[in-house]
């Protein structure tokens, strides 16, 4: 039984049609105008329409970044597209004679994980999303922790450093300002100001006029001592907040995913390392284990299919 996976992006929406086994049959993708939230509704009936001809589907899961509610209704916040309290359900159904679910993003790409991808075989997993920010996912006990009002699991925002830096959240301190790729390309760019071993970083921003995200992540393949120390730094941060992700959950595994986790090992090991230096009662406290996510561009879409379909299922 296929089921229609949608993920609304920030410049894009990718759709596809997935079977039970996280496998795509077909997919689409079509340009995001973020400013014309009804263009976009528009766009997603389209494309689920022109997947669904001539196929059984059962169901299609929209996976958007934000808070949904508990519901899996209505989008209380979109950062993306300007929803605020959209009832994106209850309209696409109006639509499309079709169930529709609504679900956060890296929820639906954690999910997917944890079904077809690094999280298999296990049945508590935290999943981080190192891209611009920080996503989060959790699944306990083989089922994905939505919480109370349906917005569990913004990981991002979990507090490292009281008093530390303003996240765009609002408030002071969030790991995202410590551990995403943002944060690294500050990082990076706070040691090319410094010199020494950000030598190989300032010439690298000479070079280019600026220093991005990909000549960080092109310095890190080559080996060099600046980049790697500021990846190390950030790898530090995501660890600890991982050690206080295991006095909460308590995971088998944690599983990176994003634009940073293309560094592999090399984010994994600082990660471990400072995750095993803070873990409560270390040496007793049996240990996770850290991997890098294996669905890289198609989890959300694979994800949110899944999720729609198991729902449909269920009832
Ligand atoms: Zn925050």
């Amino acid at each position: 039984m296929h089921a229609i996976g949608i993920d609304i992006g920030g410049t894009k929406i990718a759709a596809a049609l997935v079977d039970e086994l996280g496998t795509i049959i077909r997919s689409d993708r079509r340009p995001t105008t973020a400013s014309d939230p009804r263009g976009i509704e528009d766009a997603v009936v389209e494309m689920i329409t022109d997947l669904s001809e001539g196929e059984e589907v059962v169901a299609a899961g929209i996976a958007a970044a934000g808070f949904i509610d508990a519901a899996q209704s209505t989008v209380y916040y979109g950062p993306n597209v300007n929803w605020r309290h959209e009832p994106l359900r209850a309209t696409l159904e109006a639509r499309l004679e079709m169930p529709i679910l609504i679900e956060n993003d890296a929820n639906a790409a954690g999910w997917a994980e944890f079904t077809f991808g690094a999280g298999r075989g296990y049945s508590d997993m935290v999943t981080l999303t190192i891209g611009t920010g920080v996503g989060g996912a959790i699944v306990a006990n083989s089922r994905l922790f939505r919480g109370g009002f349906g917005c569990a699991a913004e990981l991002g925002h979990l507090r490292v450093v009281p008093g530390g830096r303003l996240c765009g959240c609002g408030a002071h301190g969030c790991i995202e300002q410590y551990g995403s790729g943002r944060a690294l390309l500050r990082i990076a760019t706070e040691m090319a100001d410094a010199g020494g071993i950000g030598l190989g970083l300032a010439a690298a921003r000479e070079r280019k006029g600026k220093l991005t995200g990909k000549e960080v992540g092109r310095l890190i393949q080559e080996g060099d001592n600046g980049a790697l120390a500021a990846l190390r730094q950030l790898g530090g941060s995501l660890g600890q907040a991982c050690s206080s992700l295991a006095a909460v959950l308590d995971p088998q595994i944690f599983v990176f995913g994003g634009g940073v986790a293309a560094a592999g090992e090399l984010l994994l090991e600082p990660i471990r390392a400072a995750y095993l230096e803070n873990l409560p009662a270390r040496g007793f406290h049996p240990e996770a284990e850290f991997a890098i996510a294996q669905l890289v561009n198609d989890a959300g879409v694979v994800g949110a299919a899944d999720l729609a379909r198991k729902h449909v299922l269920a009832q």
